[in-house]
């Protein structure tokens, strides 16, 4: 029989002793692991164990087997996607949380981490400039933070009768709104809600990737006028491909005036309101019904903390509050049960992993780094502008710079410039210094590159340009 206090005692010096090291080595790994489907497992054997194994023999194997197949999402050259690198107070909180292992489901289960939620969630708020009648709550993922917004818009929309009957004959379509830029979880969210995606109306944008709202407010026009039910409109801050910023103080009076909910997903760039020189990008953002931030990404919490905050808390509530006997507690009246506002029952404990990052960072720590991001974005923009042949195509609100390459001195078919720029992309992630994604913009394969790493210096940045020029010089002139 294994000890249970010998154990636990040596897994935590374990994970300490394996973080140092890691921690020491991450320039030497390759941000992308060079492995082909099939083999991000190298040796590691498939049989199931019949007796327990000690711990030295599993963390042998994950490092042997397992951490070559891992994308090192904390090395310094990881601009893809956007960012979420975990700091020492999510690593610290990690190991609190595991080793309490409360579940936070009502107030009873966990009455410290009901009440920190709310502290937590309140500090966030206040940090980024929110007005306090916004209440937030923390879900796994932007994606289910805007999936539960939507929910609640549509429980205001359509009352108990929907919640209760379903869907109607009779009853009038409903109809969502945002642009092309939106994050797919909006989608999803909304073909989860039963909206369907025919429903989703795609408003034009502007040569920034922004909402027009003039668009928006005749679209609503005429939906309303033949019947439909518009149900929400989602402004995006910092859409994924380009950190596009919606208008958002433009539309949040169209949505008064039609009386719609406006949900705004501002997963990625909402930290960056933390910074009193950036926050009029976010002017207007304090009237929506419901914004989605996630720490786990600019605020450096370990991956899955994401918050909603919400103006009205009590439709998320009556969409999902169903208290069976046996979770039905002497307090309910006087507390917040947090499952009562979602799908799920069980809960960490995430809200200490909020507490400790924002004590770790302190609202200065967080001004500083982000704000340095937003300066290495500006003066690698002008660097990619003065060099021949680099293009860039969109703006750079904040971090997140969207260029490709056209060899100069040539002239090359559209097809044959996303080619070329697929293979540009390829090869510099192999160089192992630098990992980028792309994305498309009016239609044009275009690279990504992010700077919001916990990690990333001003060095990195320059090792990632030497990739970048160096690579789009060799062979891809022809
Ligand atoms: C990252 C992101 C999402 C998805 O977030 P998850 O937490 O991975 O679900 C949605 N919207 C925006 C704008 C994002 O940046």
């Amino acid at each position: 029989m294994k000890d249970l206090h010998d154990d636990f005692g040596q897994a935590g010096r374990l994970a300490a002793g394996f973080t140092q090291t890691l921690f020491s080595q991450l320039e030497s790994l390759p941000a992308l692991p060079r492995v082909k489907p099939g083999e991000a497992l190298g040796r590691l054997g498939t049989e199931i164990p019949e007796e327990g194994q000690p711990l030295e023999q599993i963390l042998s194997d994950f490092q042997r087997h397992i951490l070559p197949g891992m994308t090192v999402w904390n090395h310094p050259g990881f601009m893809a996607y956007f960012n979420t690198t975990a700091s020492p107070a999510s690593l610290l909180a990690e190991m609190l949380i595991t080793s309490t292992n409360s579940n936070c489901m009502n107030w009873l289960s966990c009455p410290a981490g009901a009440e920190l939620e709310e502290l937590a969630t309140g500090w966030l708020r206040q940090l980024l400039g929110l007005p306090e009648h916004l209440w937030g709550i923390i879900f796994e993922g932007a994606s289910l933070s805007s999936f539960h917004a939507m929910a609640a818009a549509r429980e205001k929309a359509l009352g108990p009768a929907f919640r209760e009957k379903g869907w109607q004959p009779g009853q009038a379509p409903m109809r969502a709104y945002t642009t092309a830029h939106a994050h797919s979880s909006i989608a999803k969210a909304l073909m989860a809600l039963g909206v369907g995606r025919e429903n989703i109306i795609y408003i034009p944008v502007d040569e920034a990737f922004r909402m027009q709202p003039e668009a928006l407010k005749e679209q609503l026009r005429q939906d309303l006028g033949a019947g439909f039910l518009p149900l929400c409109v989602t402004a995006t801050l910092g859409a994924t491909s380009c950190t596009a910023m919606d208008p958002v103080s433009e539309i949040a009076d169209i949505c008064a005036a039609f009386g719609v909910w406006l949900h705004i997903d501002a997963a990625h760039a909402g930290p960056v309101a933390m910074l009193e020189s950036r926050r009029p990008l976010f002017n207007g953002w304090q009237r929506a019904d419901s914004i989605t931030v996630n720490p786990h990404k600019w605020m450096f919490l370990s991956i899955d903390t994401s918050v909603l905050f919400l103006r009205e808390r009590h439709h998320l509530r009556e969409a999902f509050s169903l208290t069976p006997d046996y979770l039905k507690t002497a307090y309910d009246e006087q507390v917040t049960n947090y499952y009562d506002y979602g799908l799920t029952l069980g809960r960490r404990f995430k809200a200490l992993k909020l507490w400790a990052n924002i004590r770790y960072f302190g609202r200065r720590g967080y001004q500083r780094i982000i704000g340095r991001h937003l300066e290495m974005a500006q003066r690698l923009r002008a660097r990619l502008e003065k060099e021949p042949g680099f293009e860039m195509l969109a703006p750079t609100p904040l971090s997140t710079l969207c260029f490709r390459y056209v060899p100069p001195g040539q002239t090359h078919s559209p097809g044959a410039i996303d080619a070329l720029n697929e293979k540009l992309l390829e090869a510099i992630n192999r160089t192992g210094k630098v990992f980028l994604t792309p994305t498309r913009l009016n239609g044009r394969f275009t690279i990504r590159l992010v700077i919001a790493s916990l990690w990333v210096e001003e060095e990195h940045l320059e090792r990632a340009w030497e990739a970048i020029r160096g690579c789009a010089g060799e062979g891809m002139e022809g």
